[in-house]
């Protein structure tokens, strides 16, 4: 077999392995590796296999498929990458490649195509699960899988909770079509309210389709694509219909999905890339969405006394290029933001990565609320629910002090003046 018939998705994007000139910056940010300690798996030590797979020096094998299949997809190797290597490029389209060759890699296929692949199945699942469990909303308990805590409340999913139209507070500036996404619709339902109040506040009308589904990120990120594309084409059809001028979510990732990660998928397919593209230019990080209003004076924070520090979303900080949470929160009297040390390493979540590499997640997570118990903050705000549920896990399991694990959107929503 040619290396070619080997690796045929990562041998469409072998100009990303070109550009790699092996100076090892990103060793530094790669959160598997500090804990591990394996060159295998920096985007330097996978990129060199990619090299030797393709000019046949290297067989497949189980072990090399599982070290593409130990990786957050946090994407922090290509944010730091002064050759330009994408990364978001290579490690779905490897994962593609090599998954025949890993047992996890079938099975996270088979769990995804029975779960977020089938949306009914999934919420009936969800909603049984929330009912035996029986979780309370407003102090969910949490279901443990090994370290990991999942809360889910009973009356999930969310979805059916919620109007489909939230007409704005003050004068309107356009429509925005809100994705909730799968962490905030089963697990984390108060950032929506929070999310859906900031918006309102901001002038805008929120439409929320009940008819969206997940965004197809875990299904994208673990190169099961033939359900990411089944996902996104449906979201692409029910968002399309709402005729909204913009779109967001409150989960930084699902957001990321549809503004970078369906263009990535539909690269090579010329019927659906045009309608992605146009997708993609209508989606806005939400942060962005609410400075725009703060910039426009639409919105005005009342001051807060609290000592917080943020940790943002992967996707927004290594692929979209940051948020502007932290100017919205600088806006806020009283507020004291710490700097956090690292904080453009991965919390550990990475989607289903907490749960197939649950202890490597978890001691990443623990070095990361080190972090913030030396930055002195009493709260660390999240851009994202998955980083949440993540830090919140750290939080029940072993950490004797007190510190709050919020979405930044909660802060806000208490210290915004509703006019
Ligand atoms: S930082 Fe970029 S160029 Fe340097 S080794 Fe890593 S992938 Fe290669
Ligand atoms: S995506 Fe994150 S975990 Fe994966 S190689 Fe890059 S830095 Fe390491």
């Amino acid at each position: 077999m040619t290396g070619k018939q080997k690796l045929p998705e990562v041998s469409l994007r072998t100009e990303e392995l070109d550009k790699c000139v092996n100076c090892g910056m990103c060793q530094a940010v790669c959160p598997t590796f500090i804990v591990k300690g394996h060159e295998g798996l920096t985007a330097r030590g996978k990129i060199e296999l990619l090299k030797r797979l393709l000019n046949n020096t290297l067989e497949p094998s189980k072990s090399i498929a599982d070290l593409f299949d130990d990786c957050l997809t946090c994407y922090a190797c290509q944010s730091v990458c002064q050759a330009g290597v994408k990364t978001e490029r290579l490690w779905t389209a490897s994962r593609q490649d090599l998954g025949k060759y890993s047992t996890t890699g079938r099975i996270k296929h088979l769990g995804l195509n029975w779960t977020v692949g089938k949306p009914k199945l999934f919420n009936l699942e969800v909603g049984l699960f929330g009912i035996l469990a029986g979780f309370n909303r407003n102090n969910p308990a949490s279901a443990r899988l090994g370290k990991y805590s999942l809360p889910i409340y009973c009356g999930a999913p969310y979805l059916k909770h919620l109007h489909n139209d939230y007409p704005p507070m003050g004068k309107e500036v356009g429509s925005v079509g809100l994705l909730l996404g799968c962490s905030v619709n089963l697990s984390t339902p108060w950032v929506a309210d929070a999310v859906i109040l900031l918006l309102n506040a901001a002038g805008w009308r929120v439409i929320i389709p009940k008819d969206q589904v997940c965004c197809g990120a875990p299904a994208i990120n673990n190169a099961c694509w033939d359900i990411a594309k089944r996902l996104a084409k449906n979201n692409l059809k029910v968002f399309n219909k709402l005729g909204v001028d913009r779109i967001t979510s409150s989960d930084a990732t699902c957001a990321g999905a549809f503004k970078y990660d369906y263009k990535e998928l539909f690269f090579n397919d010329d019927e659906v890339l045009p309608v992605v593209s146009k997708f993609a230019d209508m989606t806005v990080d939400l942060s962005t969405l609410l400075s725009e209003a703060y910039d426009d004076d639409r919105i005005e924070f009342d001051a807060y006394k609290a000592v917080v520090t943020l940790h943002d979303s992967c996707h927004v900080t290594n692929v979209g290029g940051g948020s502007r949470w932290l100017e919205l929160l600088s806006a806020i009297d009283e507020l004291e933001i710490k700097e956090l040390k690292d904080s453009e390493h991965c919390c550990g979540f990475g989607g289903s990565y907490a749960f197939f590499h649950n202890d490597t997640s978890f001691k990443i997570a623990e070095r990361k609320m080190q972090r913030v118990v030396e930055s002195g903050a009493e709260q660390v705000l999240v851009g994202s629910p998955g980083c949440l549920l993540r830090l919140q896990s750290v939080v029940n399991n072993n950490f004797d002090r007190d510190i709050k694990v919020r979405h930044v959107s909660e802060l806000l929503a208490e210290a915004i003046i509703n006019k």
